[in-house]
């Protein structure tokens, strides 16, 4: 982003300076917002990922659940199938005592032969389908016993985000109003590319006061003539090192450097702490 100069087409424009100074308080609110979302820390992403694979359990113990029934349908066909053979085989053998000749015995004994063939080819089937349905059933006593752990995390990791939720909620939309607000009276180039700055930097700083002679964000040194330019509040000043927006301290509201740095060394070890835990 390039320097910008001071235009004041339209009378409810704000001043380079006053812009500058609103930029500088959205930071303050969405740094505040970004706190709030690291003491959440990765609650949201564990709830939605237990979620997934409670759902995913769901599907996978129903789909076993309809296999199961095909299998006891299949099953219950196979045992059919047997009743058949086996009142087949008592005909052909009631037929063999009122045969006329060997022909015809031999005839009846090959289809004697056969429906056992079938019945010990049903059976077979039916003892792999009953392997089968044991298998599966284990399966699904498996699932449930994980879904129904995964149930209970859900609801512990649900209770503690809602409960976080609950104490910083009011916090975050009085926040996000403010921020909306001050949005509303920065034009939307700058926003933008302020935005910009902010997602791509680790700190999430996107305007940053000037420290020691050196910008606040990289600490690489600023020549006397754009710290000149700074204080005089009248051109948007970007580091040519990092991009960040430089202020000067007072207008970011820092009366002494090393007051902020005691505060800002405190909130780093405060997030710290956060993530750590
Ligand atoms: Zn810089």
């Amino acid at each position: 982003m390039a320097t910008t100069k001071e235009v004041k087409k339209n009378p409810q424009e704000l001043s380079v300076e006053e812009k500058l100074k609103a930029l500088f308080q959205l930071q303050t609110m969405l740094s505040k917002i970004d706190d709030i979302k690291t003491l959440r820390g990765e609650l949201p992403l564990e709830v939605q990922d237990l979620e997934d694979e409670i759902a995913g359990l769901n599907t996978r113990i129903e789909r076993l659940k309809g296999e199961i029934a095909e299998l006891k349908t299949s099953i219950a066909g196979k045992k059919v199938e047997i009743e058949a053979a086996k009142s087949s085989i008592s005909k052909y053998k009631e037929q063999q005592d009122n045969v006329r000749n060997n022909r015809e015995y031999d005839f009846l004994s090959k289809e004697i032969e056969f429906q056992t063939l079938e019945m010990e080819l049903c059976e077979k089937r039916i003892r792999e389908f009953s392997e089968q349905e044991k298998e599966k059933n284990e399966e699904v006593e498996k699932c449930t016993t994980k879904l129904e752990e995964r149930a209970k995390d859900l609801e512990a990791k649900k209770g503690e985000l809602d409960e976080i939720i609950a104490e910083t909620k009011q916090e975050e939309e009085l926040l996000r109003d403010k921020a909306k607000e001050l949005e509303t009276k920065i034009d939307p180039r700058l926003l933008q590319s302020f935005k910009r700055i902010r997602k791509n930097s680790r700190n999430g700083l996107g305007i940053v006061y000037v420290q020691r002679d050196a910008c606040g964000g990289c600490f690489n040194k600023i020549p006397p003539q754009r710290q000149l330019d700074i204080r005089s509040r009248k051109k948007i000043i970007v580091c040519e090192y990092c991009g960040r927006i430089m202020i000067d301290p007072e207008l970011a509201g820092v009366t002494s450097e090393a007051k902020t740095d005691m505060t800002k060394e405190k909130t780093t070890r405060k997030r710290k702490l956060t993530t750590e835990a």
